[in-house]
């Protein structure tokens, strides 16, 4: 059976309603988006709840982040301080009323207020909060808004000034930021949206799309530097509809699209607690935009992108957590911690997993704090208390260490991270116990079995044991965890190994200066200060580079999703070739080879770009053949954070069905690392080899 989506589930998760999910109810419901009931009233000036910011129903609203306990009724969230007025009150207790049970109900007598601060002035009352914070953003300024899951940062997207101020304060160099419009037209103007986006974009988890911007999407470019994609939501909470709507003291202009980002700086988590928002984001915003309903944890904006009309999800946060994950062979009380970058965890038992929302990058103490708190938290609803706790084998994983500190508490229990992200997608997939699967697990890096760092690897198995049946050929990349930082050097790395020399008809040989070229000549013939990677991420990188198109990045994947885009524009495609061994080593050297011509003969990048791909999804289907042939299988799993490259998932399932395969790709976690953990409470539970960790 196959989970359904938010969109096709809709409301049907309410905690004490009927569940059309049949199997589990989902006692804690992710929040959702204001219907256009609500939008109605909130506009109708002889509705008793007209410009009211709280409001809210039976059937949407904020779930998760207000429930401090079970069962889901209104003393048990942050909303219990606020008592109802009597006419509130009686829709509250009316069975014919839609706001029956609406436990965050509210109204302007009875509910939570905004308050607006700048510069230690204070001002409140719904009417000149909306309108300070209208005319802040028109003149360019940014304002930290309090939501559903935290603040975030806002700014007028089409103020290019505007945006880069907040680039440089919040210390981001040219990751995108998202961006949220009122409506979908407005969303239409900036980007190409085709109806399975359109779907995605109003469903009720209002999830961020990544979409293809329009030239003339009057965007500042400081929105998405170099990027062809951008992110885009709908306004979700009734404050957004009123920040894009004229109203009582509204200035003449305001942005009609605003940069709607996280409030923390950098790789920080999202900040949600009012204590908090000063000393975080004081030094960010000008102004602060606030209320007095507590958010008791925090959740950031979903991000998706649509594969042949399917979500593929990218992050998985407000809208989606903490939806359950149905497992198709019981485990037993588990907590998997799961990786250390995009860091989701899971809780699980018997049938049934829940993942946690997306909480970041596992480096900085704020994030394993936010990690702590939701760790117990989750534990406290679902009454999941680990005898497990299933990790990543890397010894330098914090999530790892963290376990073994606790290791009194549960089992510890190693998985590594390749089985874990193949087993996640067999999961979510409903892949029976005992069932094996072909899986093309490519990724950035995980930490393999041999101890090297693995990231392009074919698989077969179940839950229970895999074998590593092949893998792109190790590369020597010089200078460890900064090749990752620097594509320029991975790639003059991939030509030595090439035998293809370094000369300056190539863009990558001219990106690195004398000085780093003989470095990195010297790392490489010695094979000093080098790590052995089989990534196929790195690969991308390196092929970006090659063509001239990026050197160095600032964050993740960024030259991969330039290079995906430049491909998206070709008319054809440049041949090329991986070299396939008998023992299932893929050697990259003809590739490179051929690319370093191609640059030198001029040829087309795009073509190149798209020859690249088409070259990967060859060898992909010549591995998955011949494993078909030799051991009759027929499903294969594409999985690993290079899945999030679309066109990559496109043309892969394609060529795999076109010769009689059964492709799974992930429909409910990422592919990415903020999907491991219900592969790692899988394989926990199911796997052949369970020592405990050795002591890192
Ligand atoms: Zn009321
Ligand atoms: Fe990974």
């Amino acid at each position: 059976m196959r989970l359904p989506s938010i969109a096709e589930s809709g409301f049907c998760i309410a905690a004490s309603g009927p569940t059309e999910l049949g199997w589990q109810p989902a006692p804690v419901p992710p929040d959702t988006a204001v219907c256009d009931d609500w939008v109605r009233e909130l506009f109708d000036p002889a509705d008793r709840r007209h410009r009211h910011p709280f409001i809210t129903c039976t059937n949407w609203g904020p779930r998760f982040t207000i429930i401090k306990t079970l069962p889901y009724d209104r003393p048990n969230t942050t909303v219990a301080g606020f008592e109802l007025c009597a006419a509130c009150r009686e829709e509250h207790t009316d069975p014919a009323n839609r706001r029956h049970h609406a436990q965050p109900l509210a109204c302007m007598q009875c509910g939570p207020t905004f308050q607006y601060e700048r510069d230690g002035q204070v001002c409140s009352g719904t009417d000149a909060v909306i309108a300070r914070v209208q005319a802040d953003l028109a003149e360019g300024l940014i304002v930290a808004i309090k939501g559903l899951g935290g603040y975030l940062l806002a700014a007028d997207a089409t103020n290019d000034a505007a945006v880069t101020r907040l680039r440089r304060r919040k210390s981001r160099v040219d990751k995108p930021f998202a961006v949220m419009v009122p409506d979908l037209d407005t969303a239409r103007r900036l980007a190409r949206v085709d109806s399975a986006e359109a779907s995605a974009l109003v469903s009720p988890a209002r999830p961020i799309v990544l979409l293809r911007t329009r030239a003339d999407s009057g965007l500042a470019d400081a929105v998405a530097p170099g990027n062809p994609l951008v992110g885009v939501m709908l306004g979700y909470t009734p404050l957004h509809h009123l920040l894009f709507a004229s109203g009582p003291g509204a200035p003449e202009r305001f942005p009609p699209v605003l940069v709607m980002t996280s409030g923390n700086v950098a790789e920080e988590p999202i900040c949600f607690d009012d204590a908090d928002v000063h000393r975080r984001l004081g030094p960010i915003a000008d102004s602060i935009c606030t209320h007095d309903r507590v958010i008791d944890a925090p959740c950031d904006d979903s991000i998706v992108r649509l594969v042949d009309d399917v979500e593929l999800p990218i992050r998985r946060g407000r809208g989606y957590a903490p939806l359950p994950v149905r497992l198709p062979v019981a485990v037993p009380p588990t907590l998997a911690v799961g990786g250390e970058i995009k860091n989701t965890f899971a809780v699980a038992a018997g049938r049934t997993a829940w993942p946690s929302q997306h909480l970041g990058d596992m480096g900085n103490l704020e994030t394993l704090a936010a990690f702590e708190a939701s760790v117990a938290r989750f534990t406290r609803f679902y009454g999941v208390d680990g005898a497990v706790a299933a990790v990543d084998a890397h010894p330098g994983y914090h999530t790892r260490r963290w376990a073994m500190q606790h290791a009194a508490d549960h089992e510890v229990v190693d998985v590594q991270h390749h089985h874990a992200h193949l087993a996640s997608l067999m999961a979510e997939r409903s892949v029976d116990a005992g069932e094996s699967v072909i899986g093309f697990v490519f990724d950035g890096t995980g930490y393999g079995a041999d101890g090297a760092l693995w990231g392009g690897e074919i698989l077969i198995g179940d839950y229970t044991e895999v074998e590593r049946w092949g893998h792109l050929r190790e590369m020597l990349l010089p200078g460890g965890d900064s090749a990752a930082n620097n594509p320029c050097r991975t790639a003059l790395a991939h030509l030595f190994a090439a035998g293809v020399e370094w000369s300056e008809s190539l863009p990558s040989v001219v990106a690195c200066d004398d000085a780093e070229r003989r470095v990195l000549a010297r790392q490489l013939a010695m094979s000093t200060n080098c790590v052995t990677s089989t990534s196929i991420g790195r690969l991308f990188d390196v092929v970006a580079s090659l063509l001239g198109l990026r050197h160095r990045i600032t964050y993740e994947a960024q030259a991969a999703i330039e290079l995906e885009v430049l491909a998206e524009t070709a008319d054809h495609a440049f041949p090329l070739a991986f070299l396939i061994d008998a023992d299932g080593s893929i050697d990259p050297s003809p590739v490179v080879r051929g690319i370093a011509e191609a640059v030198r003969a001029g040829v087309e990048p795009a073509a190149v770009a798209l020859g690249f791909h088409e070259a990967v999804v060859e060898a992909m289907v010549t591995c998955a053949r011949r494993i078909g042939d030799e051991r009759a299988l027929t499903v294969v799993g594409l999985t690993g954070g290079v899945f999030q490259n679309v066109l990559l998932s496109r043309l892969a399932t394609a060529a795999l069905r076109e010769h009689g395969f059964e492709v799974l790709t992930h429909r409910v976690v990422p592919p990415n690392d903020g999907g491991l953990a219900i592969g790692q409470a899988m394989v926990a539970a199911h796997g052949r080899e369970r020592r405990g960790p050795q002591c890192a």
